[in-house]
């Protein structure tokens, strides 16, 4: 009997074995695409890009305190920069500095598109100004690579967009489907100018077929395993809540302290929120981006985790969560990021106060995170309340399947060779989630590969991906011609 069920046993094992192994082995690549040649970028698209990082239109905290000289400096270098835009396209301007172009299509009955982006910019910190090995203002070539703060994030797709469709227009291309380009003015702060074109195109009853804003770029080198590039493209937004949690308690002279102090509560508090995490869980757009790039890994274990989820899929959470990216994937994340209390070396502070932001993923809400908060600290003397200006829920996702991303997946294709496009998460807040309102194909890409020093020190654009976000851009409304 025993033998029986040792024969039996170790026939299950091995057609599980059988069953992995012919998984993995049978896996197949993302199937190869060649892209097409790439259109040269136009004699002036370089200057053009120069001269917008010259000017510095850096978003202040404060947007009641805006540089009003570079602002406008950047409006009419635009309208002196593409002439055609400005005598074809109708122009609207949205709350003194955001700005919408108009190229009407000859067909009203279909949905516009709308290619948008924000030209206002980070600031440099004065004490990182030494470590740029070039003027964060000054636009130089070299290299070429066109650098300066904004050359990524988010003036090349702005310039892109700008001289793609200078481009068609003086090749007399005419589309079908109406062409929006919004730009906004703060994104890098409130964002109030896109809140502000949104509500001026629902004003007009308007939605979009399709919503492009920056976002997810090309990878060559953040997925170790997977030798061809990737293209992320962010299809849902996690959502952004914050909380603030208080303690009181009668503080003193710091020479006879209590056994405990409202900061020791406060730092217990944080202890046993930091220990455990929310709980992980693998989302449709992440599945799929999974899906996408499981025949591909070089890596057997990996890849064989991927194409067998239904027995690993708790070995791929933990690969996935190895990193801070891969983990905020996974689940809402929840992280201190200020701590107040005290005013005196000798004095016991009776107020403590932590502010602790969290981004929740989808299929989750801020009650739930609320709650789990609650639960975690397990401790009524700590008061919590959401606090904050930005507290929005988990966006929508995309349909990877809608005619949005089948766009932008084409487009995509044609700049990069045995790229694998993929849907992923939107760790980061942007612009676009407004146009959510008014849009279900929001999709966030920028067609760069492997961008370096947005928000960061020797932001620079390699021409060859300037060229790539121009022939992608002219792609897209091309394509609005059919
Ligand atoms: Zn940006």
């Amino acid at each position: 009997m025993l033998k029986k069920i040792f024969g039996l046993l170790t026939i299950i094992i091995v057609v599980f074995i059988a069953i992995i192994v012919f998984n993995t082995l049978t896996a197949k690549p993302w199937p190869q695409h060649k892209a097409t040649a790439l259109l040269s970028l136009p004699d002036s698209a370089i200057a053009h890009m120069s001269k917008a990082i010259q000017i510095a239109t850096i978003s202040p905290e404060d947007t009641s305190h805006i540089d009003t000289i570079h602002f406008n400096q950047f409006n009419q270098f635009v309208e002196k920069s593409y002439p055609l835009i400005h005598q074809q396209l109708k122009k609207t301007t949205i709350n003194k500095y955001s700005y919408i172009y108009e190229w009407k299509g000859t067909d009203s009955n279909l949905q516009p598109i709308i290619l948008m982006a924000h030209y206002d910019v980070v600031p440099v910190e004065p004490s990182a100004i030494k470590l740029w090995t070039v003027n964060p203002f000054g636009g130089e070539i070299k290299n070429g690579i066109i650098w300066g703060r904004g050359s990524v994030d988010d003036k090349a797709n702005v310039i892109a967009i700008l001289e793609a469709t200078e481009y068609l227009l003086k090749k007399g291309l005419q589309p079908n489907r109406s062409i929006l380009l919004c730009f906004g003015h703060n994104e890098e702060s409130t964002g109030t100018g896109a809140i502000a074109i949104v509500n001026f195109l629902q004003s007009k009853n308007i939605k979009a077929n399709l919503v492009i804003d920056e976002g997810g770029e090309i990878t060559t080198t953040k997925l170790k395993d997977i030798t061809q590039p990737v293209a992320m493209i962010g299809v849902a937004e996690k959502g952004y809540v914050t909380f603030e949690l208080s303690v009181e308690k009668p503080g003193g002279h710091s020479s006879k302290p209590d056994k405990e102090t409202a900061i020791d509560i406060l730092s217990k508090a944080l202890y046993q929120l930091r220990k455990t995490e929310m709980p992980s869980h693998i989302t449709p757009p992440v599945k799929e981006f999974l899906n996408r790039v499981s025949g591909s890994s070089t890596d057997f274990i990996k890849k064989m985790a991927l194409n067998n989820m239904w027995l690993f899929e708790g070995k791929v959470k933990s690969i996935l969560s190895a990193t801070p990216e891969g983990n905020a994937m996974l689940r809402t994340t929840i992280v201190p990021t200020i701590i107040e209390s005290g005013v005196r070396e000798n004095v016991i502070p009776t107020n403590a106060k932590a502010i602790v932001n969290c981004r929740i993923l989808t299929g989750e809400n801020t009650k739930d995170v609320e709650e789990f908060i609650r639960k975690q600290i397990n401790d009524n003397r700590v008061k919590i309340k959401i606090s904050g200006d930005f507290n929005t829920e988990p966006s929508a996702a995309t349909d990877f399947n809608s005619p949005a991303f089948k766009e932008v997946e084409h487009a995509i294709y044609s700049i990069v060779d045995n790229v694998i496009p993929a849907p992923y998460i939107m760790i980061g807040a942007t612009d676009s989630r407004n146009y959510r309102s008014i849009s279900n194909g929001v999709v966030n890409f920028s067609p760069l590969i492997d961008s370096k020093g947005y928000h960061g020190i020797d932001e620079q654009l390699p021409i060859k991906d300037f060229q790539r976000a121009f022939n992608f851009f002219t792609i897209v409304l091309q394509d609005a011609t059919k």
